[in-house]
């Protein structure tokens, strides 16, 4: 989608700091860290939230998931543990509408969230 600023990030119009890319999947640092790892995992393609990467191909879910494990390892949060979220909509929280796992690891975390 040409005013969507994940698909901006993917076509290299603003700049990210990649962790991680692959065919169908990018990943980059969010701009406002919620902790020492804040990674945002997204697929290239435009979709906009969980409930339509259920339409998808099961292989996309696969790929954000392998993502989020090699990510998680490389950035060294998977002995201590770490969070992913997909904010969903108004409720959820979601700002941007284009589907993205957010990565948050590095510190510990409390429950419920706000
Ligand atoms: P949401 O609120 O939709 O779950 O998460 C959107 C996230 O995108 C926020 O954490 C926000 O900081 C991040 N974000 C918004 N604009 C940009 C940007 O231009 N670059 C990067 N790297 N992150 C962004
Ligand atoms: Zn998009």
């Amino acid at each position: 989608m040409s005013d969507c600023i994940f698909c901006k990030v993917v076509r290299g119009e603003i700049p990210a700091n990649k962790r991680y890319e692959t065919d169908t999947i990018l990943a980059f640092d969010d701009i406002q860290p919620q902790g020492p790892v804040h990674v945002l995992v997204i697929p290239k393609r435009h979709i906009p939230n969980v409930t339509m990467l259920a339409n998808e191909s099961p292989s996309l879910s696969q790929d954000l998931m392998n993502a989020i494990a090699s990510i998680a390892s490389s950035t060294g949060i998977c002995d201590n543990g770490f969070r992913v979220v997909a904010n969903t909509g108004d409720d959820g929280g979601q700002t941007v509408h284009h589907l993205h796992f957010h990565l948050i690891g590095g510190r510990s975390m409390t429950w419920p969230p706000g």
